[in-house]
């Protein structure tokens, strides 16, 4: 695309930025705010529920164990391990039952702690106490550390108890992946030990310990035993709820963690920054792909009228702008067309007559050259006839010679006088001062003749004109000349010279103290060949005239301040720089 109109360009830039970029980042901030927010809150919410959910399965196991204890307990007869039946292993119908509620896991122990019979070979390593129904055990099996979430029942159920049966279920690596499938979350198992918590599944010889656990959470899981969430759970991680696993006794036996993987996706729908940024750059990129269409929907249009405008500016009538659209800036565009072509048609015209004026003023011209050198002519072939006469007295022939020499010069100023003026000098442009070509001018007419006095008065405060010095000088010469010859018969002739600035304009002034111009000549004083003397040409007035013109100004005869007569020059001052 050629230069587009900068300024334009730029409004419409500003205008963009005004209604959809700063809009967009505004929208953009908010949209941030309110996305992140809702989906953090809602993100809690489900992690939440999924947690509880969690808990309730956990606690199903437990409630299950301690219910299958129970009713062991009511007939002992099927539990291995007790001294009724030494040797009887668990019957088959029961077996099934407790692995169909994925309970693996039966001991008796007698009233004293120790241990008479276990299902599965492994280490119990925190201790019950006697009145405690339910709990949390830290178990190590095969070297593996790992919860079981137990019943305990005394067996007889009433009355003293001889035995205790515990019985529950194992929460290993099993267990998590289960509690992963069911709610898609990834589930942690701490134990306690002491002020710490380890990871179950963790290498035993090295424990992962819970970490961050700060006060706030410590207290809220250990004193509260309420659940706990953090959007930077383990370690910045994951997103997740701490949930405390209590024993029958209230004590908070092991930590359970359920929770989300942060990703990027969800992170950048959080993170008010980013998701700010995503915005805003959405939207500037938006507001910028609308600002490319304006700019070629109508820019480019304005962009081609305005270049219509200016060829047209610069006098080239044959510009034309093409025609794209069928909406206003088309009909611009036509009517531009058509301006164009009346314009053009009127150059044409214009042209012509000017032609016509130039060929009628060239004919009145040279018919009042004509009718001007006629005359002379005339004496000069009379004179000329009677000076071939014989016998004709000395005195008159030298009357004769002085009229043929008269007359011919004459004639000889007057082919000069004209040639000057149709001789079409082209200026040649400077930026001088105003008053130099007077001053020149005004030297050279009275240089020799002291009786002249002149009053300068010069305020055109070093102004600056585009002129021609040489051709400005002659116009001023030929004012000046007529002024001298207007004081001739003046006792003391005086000349006024003045300058002055008025507005953008710098005006020239001579004024003498001769006759001056009477009114009803005045209107003729520029007329080609317009003269009260008796030898002169009238062409000295509309010479300087022509040149003040050819140099962008203007020459006037004016009323006097004083007496005498009064011409006046007026340039436009010049702004530029000085060259
Ligand atoms: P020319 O000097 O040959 O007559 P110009 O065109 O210079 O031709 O002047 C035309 C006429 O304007 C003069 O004949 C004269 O009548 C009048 N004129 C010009 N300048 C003055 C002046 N300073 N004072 C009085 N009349 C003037």
């Amino acid at each position: 695309m050629s230069v587009l109109p900068g300024r334009l360009q730029r409004k419409v830039q500003l205008a963009i930025s005004a209604i959809v970029v700063i809009p967009m980042l505004v929208a953009g901030w908010l949209a941030a705010e309110w996305v992140s927010t809702n989906f953090e809150k809602r993100i809690e919410v489900w992690i939440v529920d999924a947690a509880r959910a969690n808990q309730n399965w956990l606690e199903a196991y437990q409630n299950d164990a301690v219910m299958l204890g129970r009713v062991l307990a009511d007939d002992p007869s099927y539990v291995p391990g007790i001294t009724l039946y030494p040797d009887i292993a668990m019957p088959s119908p029961v077996s099934r039952i407790a692995q169909g509620m994925g309970l693996t896991l039966l001991q008796v122990y007698n009233p004293d702690g120790k241990l008479l019979y276990s299902s599965i070979p492994l280490r119990v390593q925190t201790t019950w106490e006697t009145g405690q129904t339910g709990a949390v055990l830290k178990v190590v099996r095969k070297n593996q550390s790992m919860l079981a979430a137990v019943g305990i029942t005394p067996v007889p159920p009433k009355g003293k108890p001889q035995y205790y049966l515990v019985v529950g279920s194992l929460l290993g690596q099993d267990f998590a992946n289960e509690l992963t499938q069911l709610t898609g979350m990834k589930t942690r198992l701490y134990y306690r030990e002491g002020r710490d918590y380890y990871d179950v599944f963790s290498n035993p010889a090295q424990p992962m310990t819970l970490k961050h656990l700060t006060k706030d959470m410590a207290r809220r899981l250990e004193a509260e035993r309420k659940p706990y969430y953090s959007a930077y759970a383990e370690d910045g991680e994951y997103r997740g709820v701490y949930t405390p696993i209590v024993d029958s006794t209230g004590r908070v036996e092991a930590i359970m963690f359920s929770g989300l993987e942060r990703r990027t996706f969800t992170d950048l729908l959080t993170n008010r920054a980013a998701l700010f940024f995503w915005i805003a750059l959405l939207g500037i990129v938006i507001g910028g792909l609308t600002g490319l269409l304006l700019t070629r929907l109508v820019l480019k249009p304005i962009e081609y009228l305005r270049n219509g405008v200016m060829q047209l500016a610069g006098r080239n009538f044959n510009a034309t702008v093409p025609i794209h659209s069928n909406d206003e800036l088309g009909d611009l565009a036509k009517a531009f067309n058509a301006m164009a072509a009346r314009l053009r048609a009127a150059r044409n015209e214009e042209r012509q007559r000017h032609q016509r004026d130039k060929l009628a003023a060239m004919g009145e011209l040279s018919a009042a050259l004509a009718h001007e050198i006629r005359n002379p002519i005339g004496v000069i072939s009379t004179s000329a006839a009677m000076l071939e006469k014989p016998g004709l007295d000395p005195a008159k022939k030298a009357e004769l010679t002085r009229m043929l020499r008269e007359e011919s010069t004459r004639v000889a100023r007057l082919v000069q006088d004209f040639l000057h003026l149709s001789r079409h000098r082209q200026p040649n442009f400077d930026v001088i001062d105003p008053a130099l070509p007077m001053e020149r001018a005004l030297g050279a007419n009275i240089a020799g003749n002291d009786a002249v006095t002149v009053h300068k008065d010069f305020r055109h405060d070093g102004v600056r004109i585009l002129g021609d010095a040489g051709l400005l000088q002659q116009a001023w010469s030929n004012i000046f000349a007529n002024a001298v010859q207007a004081m001739s018969d003046v006792p003391q002739p005086e000349l006024r010279v003045t300058t002055l600035c008025k507005g953008n304009e710098v005006q020239l002034a001579v004024e003498d103290n001769g006759p001056g111009v009477s009114p009803d000549i005045m209107p003729r004083l520029f007329e080609p060949f317009f003269t009260t003397k008796e030898h002169g040409t009238g062409l000295g007035l509309t010479i300087a005239y022509t040149l003040a013109e050819a140099n962008g100004g203007r020459l006037e005869a004016l009323p006097p301040k004083r007496s005498g007569a009064r011409f006046v020059m007026r340039f436009p001052v010049y702004e530029g720089e000085a060259e």
